[in-house]
């Protein structure tokens, strides 16, 4: 602890106390632990690219795969310059640009699709009382060039359905998301269960796809440090600029720090 910096490029997460700092573990033999601030919210940003790409995978099945790649980057999460030269089919679903076509097939499949991707979360942790953080949403609204240049890219190549304003706009909402550290590791108990709900016994995806979404999110859910978060921890998780990681141990548990 004590090093990093907090996400100052969106200004609402640069007000975030950087000192916070919990844990919970959630087990699928219903054990639950947690120290420090765990049941603190806090703003889940790319963590979210997870629950929409269960969504998608959920509607569209391996469809999506003709849209977004499944190789890691090597470059930063906001990147620019592969898109062009790969004529705009994202590396993964985890970069910005890919999480953007994949947030882009939402606003295609749901009427409201921010409705739809708080009452997905809210199902798979069992807590209605998951919401937005609107000034966080609008703080990232209104510093949201760089997203807007990868969707406007990927538009001219025919890879972004929608008006790039609503994409940009459910997009800097689902990464608004207000969660706990309990929150998170309950809602990613689904994917360390096979694809199963544990609390509702809701097959949410194929034991097939949540192995699929496990192995993107070893090889990719860290961006360019995934390799090295491998190594180290061996899980496969999401992080996110809020200061947030959620992995899980497949069989056994989720936790979130
Ligand atoms: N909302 C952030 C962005 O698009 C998410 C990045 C992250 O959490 O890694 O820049």
């Amino acid at each position: 602890m004590g090093t990093g910096e907090g996400a100052d490029y969106i200004p609402a997460l640069s007000e975030v106390d950087p000192c916070r700092y919990g844990i919970a573990v959630e087990t699928l033999d219903g054990c639950s632990c947690s120290v420090g601030d765990a049941g603190k919210c806090f703003s889940i940003q790319s963590i979210s690219k997870v629950f929409s790409l269960a969504m998608v995978i959920r509607r569209m099945g391996d469809r999506i795969w003709e849209a977004v790649g499944r190789e890691p980057s090597g470059n930063p999460f906001n990147s620019l310059v592969q898109l062009e030269y790969e004529r705009s089919v994202p590396r993964n679903p985890f970069i910005n640009a890919g999480a953007l076509v994949v947030t882009d097939r939402l606003v295609s499949l749901y009427d409201q699709p921010k409705n739809a991707i708080q009452d997905f979360v809210r199902e798979l942790c069992g807590n209605n009382d998951i919401h937005y953080d609107r000034t966080i949403a609008r703080s990232e609204r209104e510093h949201a060039e760089r997203n807007l240049a990868l969707c406007h890219l990927m538009k001219s190549f025919g890879n972004i359905e929608n008006d790039v304003e609503a994409v940009i706009d459910v997009y800097c909402h689902q990464c608004a998301l207000s969660m706990n550290c309990h929150d998170l590791s309950r809602a990613f108990l689904f994917l360390a269960d096979r694809g199963l709900n544990p609390y509702t016994r809701e097959q949410v995806l194929t034991t097939s796809q949540a192995k699929r979404l496990g192995a993107l999110m070893l090889t990719c859910g860290f961006y360019d440090e995934s390799g090295d978060f491998a190594f180290r921890a061996g899980l496969p998780g999401k992080s996110g600029v809020g200061g947030g990681v959620a992995a899980y141990i497949p069989g056994r548990l989720a936790i979130t720090v």
